[in-house]
């Protein structure tokens, strides 16, 4: 017989942590699984050199708990990898989470029973249990794009992905190293690898926008004063767009003087991080107005990268400004000054394969030592899709996604009771601080099984009718924007096959959070649940 919970997690990311937290504070017994040695998701396996996060330590935090929110001492405007990897081991530990979690177990498959409404939960280390609620909080950047390079497994040194980097680090002092992308991952750590190696080849598909950073400590006064505010600055970004400190300014950039827009555009590329998108507020919509700061962006590269052939090919010509990920460097553009450093441009002379020692273009040879794969995710689903996770009736979720990912608001998916997604397909998460959506999603479960306990029904899963009509108003909300038409990972693009559809929810988290908290007062319209003892449906919508 299998053990009984209440409820499994799947993951120890943001998202599993404080889903656990929530679940050991309403009595469930409730296990974690973790594919990690430690807890930290995401920020336990991108141990690259230069990774950090593109959103502000003050904001890219928990705020459940307020003593945790002003003990904690965030020293840098953006948080390093093993600054967030330390704040979540302190989160585990300060909340007695550990216990519950098992590590170094993948989960391999999640099997809804229709017979008593269980869901059976399989690992790769032979456990099997049941639980009455499955939360996937498995991440929306986890699930690894290593491309299939021809002979790829020939190559005699190392070939690594920048989200598994090996604990111990990796030495390229003296070594001739490939880096293949371009995007966050890559632009971070291109400009570190370029100091230690002896010789490095950047291949780039295409080129991002890449803005700077601007990380720099944190002073002790600036911590005191966002501390002194901390509930009200929460309750701003919480009824806000997207969810971090970012000025939105609501002019139109077509409004302004050819001089004006240099003006704020300047100050922009000064502050640093995401400010530029903020500068005008139709930079998302309209193409001509992007064109400006696009354009903006373009005179940088021309104006710090030396040679013209270099600067041409670093620069993004064909999408706009801020549809693939606005990616954040220290040093990027300069690193191209360097002369260890060469950009091969792998869009025209495509890679062809990897040999014993090296990589291959249509026409070149390049001999390398070791290889770097900054070449992404299968973002949103893929992590989840990796599981085997089939609902009523058997029905996989590969299957019910076929055609694209569908979620009602993101969380919950017609044919799959009691199953839950934390930021999946359809809800803000990836175009948002991610922490925020993840708290959110956790207080909406939490409140929904309390929901049911308190009513005592069993189950609840949300109708195919609100499923497509969520998924249609992301669909609408996207498609007033500039974002779907870019080749991005937003859309699938990165992955082949992958049906393209743009996955997370435009609309804001204000008004997301706001329309989700709706739809529970209407207990729970939208879904339909099942009382325990009874086998028939009673719809609440
Ligand atoms: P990414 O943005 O998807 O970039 C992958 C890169 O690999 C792209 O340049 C891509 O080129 C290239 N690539 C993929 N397959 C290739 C192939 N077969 N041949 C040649 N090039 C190939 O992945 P990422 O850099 O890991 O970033 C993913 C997301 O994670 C980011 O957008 C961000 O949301 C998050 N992230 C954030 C941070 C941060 O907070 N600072 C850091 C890292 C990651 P194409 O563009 O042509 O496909």
């Amino acid at each position: 017989m299998n053990e009984q919970l209440d409820a499994v997690v799947v993951g120890a990311g943001f998202g599993g942590l404080y889903m656990l937290r929530r679940m050991k504070q309403m009595g469930l017994s409730v296990r974690a699984y973790e594919a990690g040695g430690g807890v930290g998701g995401t920020w336990y396996w991108n141990r690259y050199p230069g990774c950090r996060c593109d959103v502000e330590s003050l904001d890219y935090s928990y705020s459940f708990d307020p003593e945790l929110e002003q003990e904690w001492a965030w020293t840098d405007r953006y948080p390093s990898q093993p600054d967030v990897e330390r704040y979540l081991n302190h989160v585990a530990d300060r909340f007695g989470l550990r216990p519950d979690i098992q590590f170094d177990t993948r989960v391999t498959a999640a099997r809804f029973d229709s017979g008593d409404g269980s869901w059976v939960v399989e690992t790769d280390r032979g456990d099997s249990v049941r639980a009455t609620f499955c939360v996937l909080a498995v991440g929306c950047l986890s699930a690894r794009n290593v491309p299939a390079f021809p002979g790829i497994g020939s190559f005699e040194g190392p070939v690594v992905h920048t989200g598994a980097w090996p604990a111990e680090g990796v030495d390229f002092t003296g070594e001739r190293v490939g880096v293949i992308g371009t995007g966050s991952s890559g632009v971070q750590a291109i400009p570190l690898i370029a100091e230690q190696a002896r010789r490095l080849f950047v291949f780039q598909r295409t080129p991002h926008f890449v803005v700077p950073a601007n990380n720099h400590p944190l002073s002790a006064a600036a911590v005191d004063e966002r501390k002194a505010v901390y509930p009200s600055h929460r309750e701003m970004l919480r009824e806000g767009f997207f969810g971090f400190t970012l000025a939105l300014n609501p002019r139109s950039a077509l409004d302004a003087t050819e001089e004006e827009r240099r003006a704020v555009y300047e100050a922009a590329w000064q502050t640093g991080g995401p400010t530029l998108l903020g500068s005008f507020g139709d930079l998302l919509t309209d193409r001509a107005a992007n064109d400006t700061a696009a354009n903006f962006v373009r005179g940088k590269i021309a104006s710090i990268v030396h040679d013209p052939k270099v600067a041409a090919l670093l620069t993004p010509t064909d999408y706009p400004i801020g549809t693939k990920r606005l990616v954040q460097g220290t040093g990027y553009y300069e690193t191209y000054n360097r002369d260890n450093v060469t950009l091969v441009d792998v869009r025209s002379d495509p890679i062809r394969e990897i040999t014993r020692n090296g990589l291959a273009t249509g026409s070149s040879r390049y001999e390398l030592d070791a290889i770097v794969c900054a070449t992404g995710y299968d973002a949103v689903t893929g992590a989840v899709l990796a599981l085997d996770v089939r609902g009523r009736d058997g029905v996989s979720l590969r299957d019910h996604w076929a055609d694209g990912p569908r979620a009602y608001l993101g969380v919950a998916v017609a044919g799959f009771p009691n199953l839950f997604v934390i930021t999946g397909p359809g809800s803000p998460s990836v175009v948002s601080n991610v922490v925020l959506s993840v708290e959110q999603h956790v207080d909406w479960i939490a409140g929904c099984i309390d929901f049911l306990r308190s009513e005592d029904l069993r189950s609840i899963e949300a109708t195919g009718d609100a499923e497509s009509a969520w998924m249609d108003h992301v669909g609408e909300v996207a498609a007033k924007t500039l974002f779907p038409a870019t080749d991005s990972w937003y859309v699938g693009a990165n992955i082949p096959g992958k049906p393209r559809v743009f996955m997370a929810y435009l609309g804001g988290v204000g008004p997301y959070r706001r329309r989700c908290d709706e739809v529970a007062a209407r207990a729970y319209e939208g879904f339909v649940t099942r009382p325990a003892a009874e086998p028939a449906a009673r719809a609440s919508a």
